[in-house]
Order: C-alpha cells, then structure tokens, then sequence
C-alpha cells in the first residue's frame, strides 16, 4: 500500500487523509523535509495559498518541496493547492510565490468574482462529477503536456502533467473517490 503524505501547514489536511485512506492508500500528515522525502507522494490540500506560502517560506520547505517536485515525487493538489503547483499564477498577492510543477497558467479566486462558493456537476474525463467549488481558481492556459482532465461550463478546472494532478475544486470534501483513486493509482505507477 502507497504511503501517501499530505502536507500539514494549513487547509484540510484531515479530509484528505480520510479521502486517501478510502482511495486506498495509507495517508499521513507531513511538515518537515525528513517527513516529506519518505513517502510516496504528496497531496497538497484546499485552504488558502497565500498562508500556505508564507508558512512554507518560515518552514524553509519552498525550496525543499520544488526540488522533490521537480525530481519526480508525485503531487496532487486541490484549490489553493493547484495554484501551488501552477508554474505561473495571476492575480496573486504581492510577491506571492507557488512551487511549479504543471505548466499552467492559474487564476486566483476567479470564480469568486462572480461567487464564492458552488457546487455542480463538472464533466471529468467525459463523465459528470460533483465538485464543490471554494473561492476556487481556474486554469488560464496549459503547456503541451498537461492533459485537461475536467472542465466547468468551457473553463478548465481538473488537470494532470505525468505524476501531478491538481483540480479547482475540492473532491476531499465529497463522498466520490474517482480522483484520490486516480492520484493512488499514479502513485503506484499504474495510471
Ligand atoms: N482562494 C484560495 C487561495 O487563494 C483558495 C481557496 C481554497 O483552497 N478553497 O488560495
């Protein structure tokens, strides 16, 4: 069974743990570097990014979490945790930094301007799902490698690049499992 770390600094890291313990997978909360290199990958939960930012810059884990990234560890992050692995971000706070990792371009709070929060039936992979939206993000632009995923009314919100896998919307926070089973699954290296 995959040991699967979810990082511990702000956000719903309880959900995901339970999420990833019903998608098959033992799931552990993680904050220090030690923590994050011994697992199998790292889920990076919803919250908000601007603390998750200002925590892991006074944990010195930003550049510790980009090099695990960028070396290969598989990532999934939901809301604030998509805008943390988007390689470039808008409307960010003032010097606001993310870790990379998709190349895509992320819009913050962007439905926000409209509503704060929803939830619909989004279309995954060709099938409906329902996704709870939370001063979510959307994706602006991808590079030629991400594949999209799920899309919500012609705007993109569930994305993967090889081994990370981000979405707008927050799946820990409903019962369907699809997509901490397909994080589990990329995990192991079978999808
Ligand atoms: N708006 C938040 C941010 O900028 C994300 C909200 C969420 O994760 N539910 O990080």
């Amino acid at each position: 069974m995959p040991v699967i770390g979810v990082l511990a600094l702000q956000g719903d890291v309880r959900e995901h743990l339970r999420a990833l313990g019903g998608a098959g997978a033992r799931a552990v909360p993680v904050r220090r570097p030690a923590e994050i290199e011994a697992v199998d990958g790292l889920v990076i939960p919803g919250g908000e990014s601007t603390t998750l930012w200002r925590l892991a810059m006074a944990f010195d884990l930003l550049e510790p979490l980009r090099k695990l990234i960028g070396g290969g560890m598989p990532a999934f992050g939901s809301c604030a945790g998509m805008i943390m692995l988007a390689d470039r971000l808008v409307d960010g706070v003032r010097g606001q930094q993310t870790l990379g990792g998709i190349d895509m371009t992320v819009r913050r709070n962007a439905f926000g301007r409209q509503v704060d929060s929803f939830e619909r039936n989004i279309e995954l992979s060709g099938e409906p799902f329902h996704a709870v939206f939370i001063r979510a993000p959307w994706v602006e632009q991808v590079g030629p490698d991400v594949s999209v995923l799920g899309t919500d009314a012609g705007r993109i919100v569930a994305v993967r690049q090889g081994v990370l896998l981000a979405t707008a919307f927050h799946p820990e926070l409903t019962p369907d499992r699809r997509i901490h089973e397909l994080f589990v699954s990329m995990v192991k290296g079978t999808s």
